[in-house]
C-alpha cells in the first residue's frame, strides 16, 4: 500500500541533475564515454527502517500500549495491530550475502577460464537440486579472440496468470581482467546470490499454492553470460548474453510475454545507491520508487540520473518494458569497480535485504496492475 504524502524522492520532485553519461555495463567505462558524477555525491549511512506506515500505526500500538497499562483498555484491541508485525518481515540479506560469498569464493570466472566452468557447475547444481525448472541457453559468441562457447542459466517458476516477469543478473567476470584475481564480489557475484534467494522465496511462495504455481505472473530468473567486453567495451564487444537472448526470444515470440524485465547489477555496494539508470522505462522506474518508497528506502534509489549501456537495452530496443537496477559508484573515486579490490568485504548483507525487499515488492506490484 503507498501513502504519496510520506516522501518524495528526487526522481519524483524532478530535480535530478543533469543525465551523465556512462557507457558501461556492471559495466566498463569505455575510452569515448565519460563520467561526471558518481564520486562526488555523498550518501548516509543505510539504516534499516520499518515501513513509515508501519511505523506511523506500530506509534500508534506503542501509545496504545501505554493506554493499556493505565487506563486498562480491553485486551481485544491487540489482534487489531498484530498483522503489521507480519508484513515488517524483510527480505533474507544475509542468505543472498552467503550465496555471493560461494560463488565469489570460485574465484574469476572470466569466458573459456577454468572458474567459468566451476561457476556454470555451481548454478546447474544449484537448481537441480533444488528441483527447479532450469534451462540451460548454451550459445557461441562471435568475440574478438574468436568464438567463445557462452551459457545462459533460465530458472523458471510457473503463475497463474499468463505472462512473465523476467529478473537478469550476469554471472560472469571479465576477460581482460583474467590476470588480477577479479573475483567481482559485487560485479556478478551479488547480484547472484541476490536472484538465487529470490528463488528461494518463490520456490516456497510456489510450494503453498495450489497446483505449485505462484499467484501471479511466472517469473523467470536469468543469469546472463557474457555481460563484460571481452577487449574493449563497445555495442558489439559486450552484453553477448543478453543480446542472444533477447534476438532468441523476439524469433520465437517469447518476448510478447514478457511484462516487465528487472535487471540487478552491482548492488551489493555497502553504499548503496541506485542510481536512475535513463534508458529505464519510466512506468517501471516509477513502480521500483514505489516499491522502495514502502519500505522507507527513497535514500538509496534514484538521487542521479546516469545513462548506462548494460543487459536490459536489448530488450528495450526490442520494446520490453524493462528497468537496469544499478549502483555505478562503488568504492571511493569509484576504485573498487573491475579491480581486485571487489571483494566480499564491500557488499552487505543490509544492501541485499533492501534490493531484495525492492524486488519482491515489485513483483506484487506488477501483478496489480
Ligand atoms: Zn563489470
Amino acid at each position: 500500500m503507498i501513502f504519496p504524502w510520506l516522501c518524495f524522492s528526487r526522481f519524483w520532485t524532478k530535480s535530478s541533475p543533469s543525465p551523465n553519461s556512462v557507457i558501461l555495463s556492471g559495466g566498463r567505462v569505455s575510452g569515448r564515454s565519460r563520467r561526471t558524477c558518481g564520486c562526488s555525491f555523498r550518501k548516509s549511512a543505510p539504516t534499516l527502517r520499518a515501513p513509515s506506515f508501519e511505523r506511523f500505526l506500530l506509534e500508534g500500538w506503542e501509545s496504545a500500549k501505554l493506554r493499556v497499562r493505565f487506563l486498562g483498555w480491553p485486551i481485544f484491541l491487540i489482534p487489531l495491530f498484530s498483522p503489521l508485525t507480519a508484513s515488517s518481515q524483510h527480505f533474507d540479506g544475509a542468505k543472498a550475502y552467503e550465496y555471493a560469498r560461494e560463488f565469489a569464493a570460485i574465484g574469476p570466472r572470466w569466458p573459456t577460464g577454468p572458474g567459468h566452468v566451476k561457476a556454470e557447475e555451481f548454478l546447474r547444481a544449484h537448481f537441480l537440486r533444488a528441483h527447479d525448472q532450469l534451462e540451460e541457453d548454451k550459445f557461441t559468441a562471435d568475440t574478438p579472440i574468436g568464438p567463445v562457447p557462452m551459457c545462459n542459466f533460465i530458472v523458471r517458476f510457473p503463475g497463474t496468470k499468463p505472462g512473465v516477469i523476467v529478473l537478469g543478473t550476469h554471472y560472469e567476470t571479465n576477460y581482460p581482467l583474467r590476470s588480477i584475481n577479479f573475483v567481482g564480489a559485487n560485479d556478478g557475484a551479488s547480484t547472484t546470490g541476490l536472484l538465487m534467494t529470490i528463488a528461494d522465496q518463490l520456490r516456497a511462495q510456489a510450494a503453498r499454492s495450489p497446483g505449485n504455481k505462484l499467484d501471479g505472473y511466472s517469473v523467470w530468473l536469468v543469469f546472463f553470460d557474457g555481460e563484460e567486453a571481452i577487449q574493449q567495451w563497445s555495442r558489439s564487444d559486450s552484453t553477448y548474453g543478453s543480446r542472444h537472448l533477447a534476438a532468441k526470444w523476439g524469433r520465437d515470440g517469447t518476448l510478447n510475454q514478457i511484462k516487465a524485465f528487472l535487471l540487478a547489477d552491482m548492488i551489493g555496494d555497502k553504499d548503496l545507491d541506485i542510481q536512475h539508470e535513463t534508458h529505464s522505462t519510466a512506468w517501471l522506474v516509477a513502480l521500483v520508487a514505489d516499491a522502495a518508497r514502502k519500505f522507507g528506502y527513497q535514500q538509496y534509489f534514484f538521487k542521479q540520473d546516469m545513462d548506462v549501456e548494460d543487459d536490459h537495452l536489448a530488450f528495450v530496443e526490442r520494446g520490453v518494458p524493462s528497468i537496469d537496477i544499478i549502483d555505478l559508484d562503488y568504492g571511493p573515486n569509484n576504485s573498487y569497480h573491475h579491480t581486485a579490490q571487489d571483494t566480499m568485504d564491500k557488499i552487505s548483507a543490509h544492501s541485499l535485504t533492501i534490493d531484495g525487499d525492492v524486488f519482491m515488492e515489485s513483483i506484487r506490484l506488477i501483478d496489480m496492475r
